[in-house]
């Protein structure tokens, strides 16, 4: 047995003794600003709006708050900005029960800001401008710095809102310790092989799947395609997330797998990717087999795409249908 192979032993004894599934988080984490009026406005025009809400978002926080609601034990490591917002958007990580030794604060810099702009006509419309902040300042060296964190998680979870070097720094640390690393490629940018080869999910929606493959089909045979494509670059275990038509589970050596979604009635499904890989990283923390753990962020997924918002519309794990209830489905 590898000394990795031990160490995951180590992790489901643990579990198998009752402990909770520990996750850690490396990633973003974003002040949005969201200003609503009857239509976006127009270039040097300004317009009164009806509705304004400033609440956290950011990948890595939205996938820490929907993994600590479903039960994980969660681990951030991010750098926030302290200049304005920050205090806020740490404490929002705190209310949730998240653990902030990792989280390096900054008072000179400002965090990740959002700042969108939503226009009830036309459906919803919305134009965005973001500003990383703190989230691009994340180095390998702060993310070292939370070592102890990464290699007793059984799971390590990035996206990519934050330098690829830090995230590489943080899945070698991780591998060390026998964790299982998920890399969710959001947004979609080139990586190299020798950060691929530190990854045992790729998590991907259609559009990601299509440009880190440089592939177009936008079937579902096209994206089985190009999961071959990623899975050719070295990441044996590929999820392409298909919104309402589910989630594509690619494993090497197995034939490709369509899981449907959870059949619900749809109201805002911004943030769906997030509470989906959420679910998912708490199952596999969990030690559940993978379909197990998919289906288990899709019904969390399902959940809040039926609600309003991101981070308000995440279920707690009770919410789940009972097949979901936390215990152990390898013990
Ligand atoms: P992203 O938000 O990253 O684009 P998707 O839209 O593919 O991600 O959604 C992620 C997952 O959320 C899907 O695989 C599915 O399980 C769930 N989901 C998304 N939209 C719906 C929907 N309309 N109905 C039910 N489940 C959904």
């Amino acid at each position: 047995m590898t000394a990795s192979n031990s160490n995951r032993s180590h992790a489901v004894a643990e579990l198998a003794a009752g402990a909770a599934a520990r996750v850690a988080v490396i990633g973003s984490i974003n002040m949005d600003m969201v200003a609503h009026a009857h239509r976006l406005p127009g270039a040097g025009e300004t317009l009164a709006g009806n509705d304004f809400v400033m609440a956290p978002g950011g990948k890595g926080a939205n996938q820490a708050v929907a993994a600590a609601r479903l039960g994980a034990t969660v681990d951030f490591i991010a750098r926030i900005g302290t200049r304005q917002y920050g205090a806020d958007l740490l404490a929002s990580l705190q209310a949730e029960g998240i653990a902030c030794a990792g989280v390096q604060t900054d008072a000179t810099a400002l965090p990740g800001i959002a700042v969108i702009m939503v226009g009830r006509e036309g459906g919803g419309e919305n134009a965005i401008v973001y500003v990383p902040g703190s989230n691009a300042q994340l180095s390998p060296a702060d993310v070292s710095g939370s070592a102890a964190a990464l290699q007793t998680a059984a799971v390590v979870v990035a996206q990519t809102e934050v330098p690829l070097a830090a995230i590489q720094q943080g899945f070698e640390l991780a591998r060390a310790g026998g964790a299982v690393t998920v890399l969710n490629a959001a947004p979609a940018l080139p990586l190299s092989d020798a950060l691929l080869a530190q990854v045992d999910w790729l998590v991907v929606n259609e559009t990601e799947a299509l440009q880190l493959s440089g592939l177009q089909d936008t079937s579902v045979e096209g994206l089985r395609a190009a999961a071959q494509v990623l899975q050719l670059r070295g990441v044996k275990q590929v999820l392409v997330t298909l919104g309402a038509e589910g989630v594509l589970l690619c494993c090497a050596g197995h034939p490709a797998q369509q899981l449907p979604a959870f059949v619900v009635d749809a109201v805002d499904t911004v943030g769906a990717g997030d509470t989906f890989v959420g679910g998912l990283v708490t199952g596999l923390a969990e030690g559940r087999p993978a379909v197990d753990a998919v289906r288990l962020g899709q019904a969390a997924a399902s959940i809040a795409v039926a609600r309003c918002g991101v981070q308000s519309a995440m279920p707690l794990r009770a919410e789940l249908p009972p097949e979901f209830a936390p215990q152990l489905a390898s013990a």
